[in-house]
This record gives C-alpha cells, sequence and structure tokens, in this order.
C-alpha cells in the first residue's frame, strides 16, 4: 500500500469527468488499497479517485464513527464504484463540508438528506441501498468529484470567493513558515 499525493485545487485534474470502471480487476482493488491509506494518513472520511490524480469511477469512504459518544472512532472502510444515485428525498438539510483537495476549508452546503445509490464493490457485486445521514451526504460530495464538480460549487459566489481567499492566506502562511 501506499499514500499517494491529494490534487488540491486549482488543479484542472479536479475539473475532470471520470470513466466508468469495467472491470474490478487487481488493479482497481490495489488504488482502493492506496486510496484507504491516503484517505486515512490525511486524515478524511472520504476519497475520490480523481483526487490521487486517477479518473476513474471510484469512491473509498469511512466515516470512523464512535460506537459510544465519545468513544474511540471505529473503522468502516466502504467502497462504492461506478456508483449511481437512482432517486433522493425532496428535503435538503445543511452539513458543515470540507474536502482534502480544499484543504481545512468548511462550508455549510445543502443536499437531499436520503438517497437510494447503486454500485460496486471491490469483488465487483453489485449493491442498491437506501442511505440517509451522514453517510447520504459524504457519498453525495464523494460522488460529485466524478463529475468534476467540487463542493465550493454548491456555494453562492460570495461564500465561495471567501474560503478560497482563506485558502490562499493559509497558503501565504504555510509557505513564509517553510521559508
Ligand atoms: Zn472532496
Amino acid at each position: 500500500m501506499a499514500v499517494l499525493p491529494i490534487l488540491e485545487v486549482p488543479d484542472p485534474r479536479l475539473r475532470q469527468i471520470s470513466s466508468p470502471v469495467e472491470t474490478v480487476d487487481d488493479g482497481v482493488r490495489k488504488l482502493i488499497s492506496d486510496m484507504f491509506e491516503t484517505m486515512y494518513a490525511a486524515p478524511g472520511i472520504g476519497l475520490a479517485a480523481i483526487q490521487v490524480g486517477v479518473p476513474k469511477r471510484i469512491l473509498v469512504i469511512d466515516l470512523q464513527e464512535p460506537e459510544e459518544e465519545d468513544g474511540e472512532p471505529v473503522r468502516d472502510p466502504r467502497v462504492f464504484v461506478n456508483p449511481e444515485i437512482l432517486t433522493n428525498s425532496d428535503r435538503d438539510v445543511p452539513y458543515t463540508e470540507g474536502c482534502l483537495s480544499i484543504p481545512d476549508q468548511y462550508a455549510e452546503v445543502d443536499r437531499p438528506d436520503r438517497i437510494r445509490a447503486r454500485w460496486l464493490d471491490e469483488k465487483g457485486a453489485a449493491h442498491e441501498e437506501d442511505i440517509a445521514g451522514t453517510l447520504a451526504v459524504v457519498l453525495q460530495h464523494e460522488m460529485d468529484h466524478l463529475n468534476g464538480i467540487l463542493f465550493i460549487d454548491h456555494l453562492s459566489r460570495l461564500k465561495r470567493d471567501m474560503v478560497l481567499r482563506k485558502l490562499a492566506k493559509q497558503r501565504r502562511e504555510l509557505a513564509k513558515r517553510a521559508a
């Protein structure tokens, strides 16, 4: 396994439309395990293949939610190959989102709170499920990446510019510290 470099805005590759996976083979499984290692190292709760520069419709998610309110995070790795949303609820809920490609910036995004989705797992087996709560939000965020969409695209222009300005400022400060 290997930790891969994560692309950050404004890398144009993040705007690419990813292609469907034709066969879930060992090459795909190797990429999936590298994606998990990269996501856990970041740390993050979701990662799309394009974020490590591979334009394939592959996502990994692990909410690492503790079983008890203040317990230790429990790993629950989930793989979504060629995911599709079949239906979504009419009700949008706000959720504060962040993205490993827009480091340390967060903003509230409204998305449907419940979706029905279909995908393949790392063995190539098909799944179809109703998904709600945090997993529904994270899955929709990651699926956006497959279509070249970032969470900041869901914000007003004013809020988007604010997030990007804060990111630019943070990068200048990091560069100063490194100098
Ligand atoms: Zn993201």
